[in-house]
């Protein structure tokens, strides 16, 4: 289905929880954010039927993120039942990779092909300050297994910040020379509901290519099928086995190719990820409504979906969102 900015709209990102057992720097503020209370949060049978309606409009791809979505009892069964929707022609997800070890064999046998990894430090100690606690040694275990179970493309997401893990970028380039992962450098974004402060740790992907192409030679590459649509721009280090991919939010909008939709965990759908403009769906769901006026408020979500705002782009760091990353879904 195309808004009236003649964008197609097929990509729905889910969020199944607001719940999460890290607490990221530049995600969450150090006490953590009030979590939605369980009644609040829609349950599967509810983020089915949207889902069921929004395949009418033309939604072919479902990604499932949060908070953390391992964290959601039963989300096997869910993203099983998910993938089965034959007009969801891939289901993705996108995890902090901690509880991933246990589970990636499953999440293959429900039909989950692709997985993004966040991962901003490959080093112990520099991992457990930015998640604030985490074990970086079953993340890496998480992924090694995610391989084993044939789950590709697996995708390692790292959001450089200034001062702080800035310079790990060419180890994370490096990791692509031998393993067949593609990792994404993805600017740090304001959200109010976070420690960091964007203005001082906010770097350009400009900049990480730069220290790239300082030691390797970088040429540039034609998405695959499931990646034509997405944000990144790609490179391969000359005869490497992985790709590096650079996602510009802040110095390089792709607002007027973006075919996105959000589902939140409370049940509310966002069109943009920088306007707080939101459509309950949770309501009327609960209040009986039908399957087509399900449609109807989806395709109105799709109808006012922003082309961007002009101040946003000449200034960025002016718009921040007013929810956190973990209640939106990243
Ligand atoms: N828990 C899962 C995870 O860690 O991947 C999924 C949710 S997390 C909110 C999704 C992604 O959002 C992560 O890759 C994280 O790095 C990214 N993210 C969170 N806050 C961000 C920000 N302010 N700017 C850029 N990316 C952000």
């Amino acid at each position: 289905m195309l808004d009236k900015h003649n964008r197609e709209i097929n990509y729905l990102r889910i969020s199944v929880t607001d719940r999460c057992n890290l607490r990221c720097i530049y995600c969450m503020p150090k006490e953590g954010v009030s979590v939605i209370g369980h009644d609040d949060i829609l349950r599967y049978e509810e983020i089915l039927r949207i889902v069921k309606a929004a395949v009418k409009l033309g939604i072919v791809k479902a990604r499932v993120t949060g908070g953390e979505p391992l964290v959601r009892r039963g989300i096997i069964q869910f993203l099983g039942t998910l993938s089965a929707i034959p007009e969801i022609r891939e289901t993705s997800i996108t995890t902090n990779g901690l509880l991933l070890c246990k589970v990636a064999e499953q999440l293959r046998g429900a039909g989950v092909r692709r997985i993004n990894v966040s991962l901003d430090s490959l080093r112990p100690e520099r991992y457990a300050e930015i998640t604030r606690g985490g074990d970086i040694r079953k993340v890496m275990e998480g992924i090694a297994k995610a391989h084993e179970a044939g789950l590709s493309p697996i995708k390692i997401n790292m959001v450089p910040l200034k001062g702080i893990n800035e310079g790990e970028v060419v180890d994370f380039a490096r990791l692509t020379l031998k393993l067949p992962y593609q990792v994404r450098f993805i600017e740090l974004m304001p959200f109010e509901k976070a420690d960091s402060a964007f203005e001082s740790e906010y770097l350009s992907n400009e900049l990480i290519e730069e220290k790239i192409r300082e030691l390797y030679e970088l040429d540039e590459i034609t998405p695959d099928e499931g990646d034509a649509h997405g944000p990144a721009k790609l490179f391969r280090i000359r005869g490497a086995k992985g790709k590096i991919g650079f996602i510009s939010s802040i110095s390089r909008h792709f607002c007027s190719s973006c075919n996105r939709l959000r589902l939140t965990a409370d049940g509310h759908l966002r069109s943009c990820l920088f306007s707080d403009q939101e459509l309950d769906l949770k309501g009327p769901l609960r209040a009986g409504c039908t399957d087509e006026e399900l449609g109807v408020l989806i395709n109105e979500s799709i109808r006012k979906k922003p082309a961007f705002s002009d101040q946003n782009r000449k200034n960025p760091a002016i718009k921040k969102c007013a929810k956190g990353m973990s209640a939106i879904g990243g």
